[in-house]
């Protein structure tokens, strides 16, 4: 690089000279300005990191005079500290449009908080509550006392505990039921969740051994009932909630792998407990509002589950958790755990999650009230009319090199939650006019959405990037129209 420079054979003895020293450029306006807002020690570190790189650039020849000076100038080198700065100081995380057309979008957060839960988080991060703290006897409290009533009331068990993830729900259900002992699992619910969560891996680091009944395809209830050892702690069921068995198969339902693992027998004359990894569980009948059945939790422990585990950010649409309900003797023995204390939950999760669940007690005003329901149940038209007010408004912002359609299309509810069941929907689908191209093309869109100042995410397939407007609310869509000007500067820089 420094070769093909002018000032490569010789850098100029006098062009060290023309940079300035770090206290000049300090003790000019702007840049004491600067030290107001971001303090002096970043402003003199980042100073000292652009004038070390113009240093090193004059050393190596590869920069000339003009250049140096303009950017060595006091004016410039405040800009490029200005700039440094704000980069710094912004936050990474950072809102963004959901356009993916999966509602639940694990890597985009899943689940939205209703306004309730925002407010009491913020009430519980800025004053003191009674987190453990027993207002009725003055005593120690529990936390998990907070939502254990709840909870029993929305699914019917007789106790309940939360901890971190639904990961961490399964992790230390084994671990406190069935360390240094065996675990049954039908072959094909073996199921990896996105991020590294698999049942036998969990199954390992909970101290259990898997024994796996049946076949990928076919689980008959008597290959429960053989498998079933001395050594046995628990059978267990997962929801193969992110994939979906087709063709000649067979699982046995709840009821009967229930009935297997309570029968009495020689070696365990209690019999054994039913655990089910339902991993988005929801609280309420999806059908109600027209969506695909899923099961219940309510339903689950009515069909005989002595624990069910399910995730507090997926259909139950609250905060990332990991709920355990069930028996209260098992939910005891879960509690005492060690790993419990590891595994539990901060004082923003129980704060947000306790409103969400208090929605549900009033079903019929959910769809409006719980953001999660309410995106899932937009009606098409909306999102219609919405793609019909956007697409030209997009189509002017990208110019003539890409075509704007509104099309209808279909969301899923995501983070593994019916994988075959899609909502009908509506959006854009931007192609490239230059079918050459066109690949090129679709990345250099799809870039430049995602680095506006909020980024928009949406879904490439078919030479075409497709903006799913189900996640984009009446509130945001402002938001959204007044970026089409930066899209359009960036797309014709
Ligand atoms: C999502 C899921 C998990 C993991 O839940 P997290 O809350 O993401 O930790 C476990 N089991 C099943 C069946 C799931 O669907």
């Amino acid at each position: 690089m420094s070769s093909s420079s002018p000032d490569s054979d010789n850098p100029a003895p006098g062009l060290l000279a023309r940079l300035p020293s770090v206290d000049r450029v300090l003790a000019t306006p702007a840049l004491r300005e600067l030290s107001m807002q971001y303090g002096q020690g970043q402003v003199t570190d980042t100073l000292r990191t652009v004038l070390d790189a113009l240093r090193a650039r004059v050393l190596a020849g590869a920069i000339g005079t003009e250049a140096l000076d303009a950017q060595a100038g006091t004016e410039a080198l405040a800009a490029t500290v200005t700039q440094r700065l704000q980069a710094k100081f912004a936050p990474r995380l950072r809102a963004v449009f959901n356009l993916s057309g999966t509602v639940l979008h694990t890597n985009l957060g899943r689940a939205l908080l209703p306004d309730d839960a925002v407010q009491a988080v913020v009430r519980a991060l800025t004053t003191p509550a009674n987190l453990e703290f027993d207002l009725a006897t003055g005593g120690r409290g529990d936390r998990d006392d907070l939502i254990d009533e709840l909870l029993r009331e929305l699914t019917g068990a007789e106790a309940a505990t939360v901890v971190n993830n639904n990961a961490a729900a399964v992790l230390l259900t084994l671990n406190a039921l069935a360390a240094k002992k065996e675990v049954i699992v039908s072959r094909g619910e073996l199921v990896e969740i996105g991020g590294a969560f698999r049942i036998p891996d969990i199954m390992k680091r909970a101290g259990a051994t898997l024994v796996e009944v049946g076949t990928t395809n076919r689980t008959h209830a008597k290959d429960y009932a053989e498998g079933i050892t001395p050594r046995t702690a628990l059978l267990m069921k997962v929801h193969t909630s992110n994939y979906a068995v087709t063709g000649f198969t067979k699982s046995v339902p709840e009821t009967e792998v229930a009935q297997i693992a309570h029968a009495p027998s020689a070696a365990h004359p209690q019999g054994l407990p039913l655990v089910v990894d339902l991993g988005s569980g929801t609280l309420v009948d999806l059908s109600r509002w027209g969506l695909p059945h899923e099961p219940t939790v309510r339903e689950t422990i009515a069909a005989g589950a002595d624990l069910v585990t399910f995730s507090g950010d997926k259909l139950l649409g609250g905060p990332q958790a990991g709920l355990i309900v069930g028996r209260k003797d098992l939910i005891a023995r879960i509690k005492k755990n060690p790993l419990k204390r590891a595994l539990r939950v901060g004082k923003l999760t129980l704060a947000a999650l306790e409103p969400v669940l208090r929605l549900y007690l009033t079903p019929e005003r959910l769809a409006e009230r719980l953001t999660t329901l309410r995106l899932f149940t937009r009606p098409q038209a909306q999102m219609h009319a919405q793609a019909e007010a956007l697409r030209p408004l997009l189509q002017t912002a990208l110019g003539n090199a890409y075509a704007v359609e509104s099309v209808p299309l279909f969301s899923q509810i995501g983070s593994g939650a019916l994988p075959s069941d899609t909502l009908p929907s509506h959006g854009l689908r931007i192609r490239p006019m230059e079918a050459k191209r066109a690949g090129r093309q679709i990345i250099r869109l799809e870039t430049a959405l995602r680095q506006l100042p909020r980024p928009v995410i949406g879904r490439v397939a078919d030479d075409s990037l497709w903006l799913d407007l189900r996640c984009l609310e009446a509130k945001d869509e402002a938001d959204f129209t007044m970026q089409l000007l930066v899209l359009q500067t960036a797309l014709n820089t």
